[in-house]
């Protein structure tokens, strides 16, 4: 499989340079040439097999020429043993009509580690293969950086610097960052928000003096094997209800896109997905968008559901790449409009865009609301971002159709915000019970390029 930039203007790459590089060197994302299409038969024998099976059936032609089938199988394998539950991604009903998918039972409890641990066994496969080594760097609202840092500390060929917003990231995730020992990781505290961090990070991949001075790699979610990662679990949750024979339909608590828009592939790749419902907090760029007002930034508001205070989507790009009608030079217009505040979508791109997803937004205090009625009705209790999927999902709940709304972390990784809706705190799993004792290592700098190139380039191992 070859892969190409949204841009169109980068060149052709395999997979497993898509994966090493990240950004395309004309500013855009890499995707399949061709979007593999799964037979019915394929698609319903799926059913009842082990995660890592289906993982392997999935993700198969999108790597193929870049790994082999052993080796692959053995990566997936590696990827998945440390979760803390058999089914990897399992399914518990609401009610009726309404499933949420648990895709928090990774190490650092939020559905980033789906595709990061992946991503971890398959840098550390290419680049041994390769002898050589990359420095990733990351920006994240919260749980990318655990998530990072957890699958690539300890590897000889990595370093990891991981940017995150100062002060507006909850206190578990910044120990899962801070606390651990390994010498290749590096936690930096940027004295900016979350849109500053990925701006950097941006910055850092179109300065390529320095990109490939220290052999920068991105493992942000515009990294295309972060994407395959999460086209899995809407295989294997959507066949556990009926499909290929039954449509099941996905509200996905959103921020980036990147998980939503791995659902767009599976729907594309044949699976018999109704609807893709984008939730958002108050930072609503996406779900304004959606509903026919352009997409213009706004300022980032900090929400209890932090992982998805974003006002620019960069995933995004990818599903207007496909509105558009796979036209390079009309995304890099788009692109170059976005810097100075935002573009209208065309009507035809609006309607592309309306054939998969619909979208709704949720306030604050419709988040703590959900969380203590989810509790009392259903038993389960549910972190922030989960919230903001239950509550927009019920409102586009069809009664024919099973809706599966994306748990995508763990409560006890936002225990304030849960305390205060439910009057119940959230225990970490034992695993994880003395993350508040293990000390804390972090560098706290400006919100500037240049400090930040410079602090990597001292920091790197040689
Ligand atoms: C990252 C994250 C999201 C948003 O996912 P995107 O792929 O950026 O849309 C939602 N919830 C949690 C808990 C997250 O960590």
């Amino acid at each position: 499989m070859k892969y190409i930039s949204t841009r169109g203007q980068a060149p052709e790459l395999t997979f497993e340079e898509a994966m090493l590089t990240g950004l395309a060197r004309d500013g855009g994302l890499y995707l399949p040439a061709e979007i593999p299409v799964m037979s019915q038969d394929e698609i319903a024998a799926l059913a009842g097999l082990p995660y890592e099976e289906i993982a392997f059936r999935v993700m198969w032609p999108y790597v193929s020429g870049s790994f082999g089938e052993d080796e692959f199988k053995e990566i997936i394998a590696r990827a998945y043993e440390g979760f803390g539950h058999d089914a990897r991604a399992p399914l518990k009903q609401l009610n009726e009509n309404h499933f949420l998918l648990e895709l928090f039972q990774g190490p650092t409890l939020a559905f980033k580690d789906f595709a990061m641990q992946l991503i971890g066994q398959l840098f550390q496969v290419a680049l041994k293969r390769r002898g050589d080594r990359v420095t990733i760097v990351g920006a994240t609202s919260g749980d990318t950086g655990s998530a990072a840092i957890e699958a690539f500390r300890g590897l000889d060929a990595v370093d990891v610097f991981i940017l995150y917003p100062h002060g507006r990231v909850s206190e578990v995730q910044r120990r899962q960052m801070t606390t651990p020992a390994d010498s290749n990781v590096h936690a930096l505290a940027v004295d900016g928000d979350f849109d500053d961090c990925q701006a950097a990070l941006k910055d850092m991949f179109n300065d390529f003096d320095f990109r490939d001075g220290v052999k920068l790699a991105g493992v942000n979610s515009i990294n295309f094997a972060r994407v395959l990662a999460q086209i899995v679990y809407y295989f294997s949750a959507a066949v556990s209800l009926g499909a290929p024979h039954r449509k099941v339909s996905f509200t996905v608590p959103t921020g980036n896109f990147g998980d939503i828009f791995a659902g767009y592939l599976a729907k594309r790749m044949g699976l018999p997905i109704d609807r893709l419902v984008v939730a958002t907090n108050q930072n609503d760029i996406l779900h304004r968008c959606l509903s026919g007002e352009g997409y213009f930034k706004g300022d980032t508001i900090p929400s209890i559901s932090p992982s998805m205070d974003i006002q620019v989507s960069s995933n995004f790009e990818r599903a207007l790449y496909y509105a558009y009608g796979e036209d390079g030079g009309a995304i890099a217009q788009l692109m170059d409009e976005l810097k100075n505040g935002g573009f209208n979508v065309s009507q035809g791109a609006m309607e592309a865009l309306r054939e998969s997803f619909d979208s709704g937004r949720v306030s604050e205090d419709e988040t703590l609301e959900t969380i203590k009625h989810t509790l009392a009705h259903s038993a389960e209790l549910v972190c922030p971002h989960t919230a903001v999927g239950i509550k927009v999902a019920e409102e586009h709940r069809d009664t024919g159709v099973p809706m599966i709304t994306l748990a995508t972390a763990h409560p006890a990784k936002f225990p304030a915000a849960v305390e205060k809706a439910s009057g119940e705190h959230p225990p970490l799993p034992s695993r994880m019970s003395d993350l508040y004792e293990r000390p804390e290592r972090v560098t706290r700098i400006a919100n500037d390029l240049g400090a930040l190139e410079d602090h990597i380039k001292r920091h790197i191992a040689e």
